[in-house]
């Protein structure tokens, strides 16, 4: 089977075979994407990493991460580009002034929290995590951003459930996954 991704097919493949499927996690009929082989993996995570870098190379100020294994990569990125990570965190865990954003899930609710001054105006931002699936998460997370005076410049994903139809929630924004799953 081939797959593909916006990085090209070599680190769509290398995505692909760190990735584990467990069904009916954490609830009856979800298929969990889980991606710790990869996390795992020394010479897997760089190279995803760096495919991540590459893309968006000179166009960031800043990684924001979204709880919990987006924090994982967005660590990494920002290390690798020199520059500040920004956690975007569940509700309850800042301890300072936040901007929250409540968003429907499959069942029921989550709310996300951003420091209120955790960017400078205008400052640009590229956001990472794990999964895009609904894309609830990360509309809550770009607005978030944007209210709190960050420019989103990009939104990177290790893998897209393409099929949950996120890319045209989002659009305009680029969405840039490693590894699509149709
Ligand atoms: P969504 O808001 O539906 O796009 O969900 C995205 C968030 O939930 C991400 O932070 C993912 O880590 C997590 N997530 C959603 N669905 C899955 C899945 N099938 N496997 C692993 N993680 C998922």
């Amino acid at each position: 089977m081939t797959v593909r991704g916006d990085s090209g097919e070599a680190t769509a493949e290398l995505v692909a075979s760190r990735v584990l499927d467990v069904p009916d996690f954490p609830k009856p009929g979800i298929m969990f994407k889980d991606l710790m082989p990869l996390f795992a993996d020394g010479e897997a995570f760089r190279a995803t990493i760096d495919a991540i870098v590459s893309r968006h190379q000179g166009r960031f100020d800043v990684v924001a991460g979204i709880e919990a294994r987006g924090f994982v990569i967005a660590a990494a990125v920002a290390y690798a580009a020199g520059v500040g990570v920004v956690p975007v965190r569940k509700a309850g865990k800042l301890p300072r002034k936040v901007l929250a954003a409540t968003y429907a899930l499959e069942y029921g609710e989550a709310t996300l929290e951003l420091h209120a001054d955790a960017f400078t105006a205008g400052q640009r931002v590229l956001v990472v995590d794990d999964v895009l699936a609904t894309g609830g998460t990360a509309a809550a997370t770009l607005g978030l951003i944007e209210r709190a005076g960050g420019t989103v410049t990009g939104f990177s994903v290790l893998m897209e459930l393409e099929f949950l139809g996120a890319r045209a929630k989002l659009a305009p924004r680029e969405v840039h996954a490693l590894l699509v799953v149709a």
